[in-house]
Order: C-alpha cells, then structure tokens, then sequence
C-alpha cells in the first residue's frame, strides 16, 4: 500500500478529515488533531483542509491517512501516515522509520489499570 500512487480523483472521494475527528477509542481516549505545513508555502494546515481516511486496525490502534490541500499554491501534500494508538501515543513515519509521540496524556497503565480499577472498584 504504501508508495502507491493516488489521484487527485481519488482524495476527492475521500470524506474531509475534520469530519472523521474526533476519533474516540473505546476506552476514551481523543484524537481530535492533526496539522501538517502546505509543502511550499508552509502554511499550517488543519483537518479541515484535509481529506482522508482513518482504518481501525484493532480497537487500539487506527491509521490515519490524509491529504492536506493549499488552495493558495493548488498543492495536495501528503501527511505523514501515521498510527494512533489508545493509549495517547502515535508513530508517524518518517524516512528514517517510524517516529513515537504523545498527542494526548498517558491516562491509564492499559490491562492492568483496568483491572485493578475494577478490584477497587476505581475512581477515574
Ligand atoms: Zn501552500
């Protein structure tokens, strides 16, 4: 999939990414931005300059993958494909492989963090 070409025609079809966000995981957690800078004026784009597609790999990690449009310049700059995962972390790709950071704060230690929840019957 990756370095397969794709038409403008078929970005057009895609739905306009700030539709698709919020994503919500099941345990909570918000994705809710993704910016990118227009390839040649470095205009700061946001989702909703954006076309794209997210695809559920499992119920924690989805992949984003979208296309940042400059009306100014008439130039579709691809975003980094990136993995998001529940737990507030995501890997975007880069040249060198892939890049991990943190779009939202560490909330709970996965597994465990529920399970201990549901003994002490947790505050969140
Ligand atoms: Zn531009």
């Amino acid at each position: 999939m990756e370095g397969s070409k794709i038409t403008i025609d078929e970005i057009e079809k895609m739905p306009v990414l700030s539709t698709l966000l919020p994503y919500w995981f099941w345990n909570d957690t918000t994705f809710d931005r993704v910016e990118t800078l227009c390839e040649k004026c470095k205009k700061e784009i946001g989702p909703e300059m954006m076309r794209g597609r997210i695809t559920e790999t499992n119920r924690s990690v989805i992949s984003l993958e979208a296309y940042a449009l400059c009306y100014d310049c008439q130039l579709i700059t691809p975003v980094v494909p990136l993995r998001i995962r529940d737990d507030g972390s995501l890997l975007s790709k880069t040249q060198t492989g892939w890049k991990e950071s943190r779009y939202a704060p560490e909330k709970t230690i996965g597994l465990l963090g529920q399970l201990i929840t549901l003994f002490t019957g947790g505050e969140k």
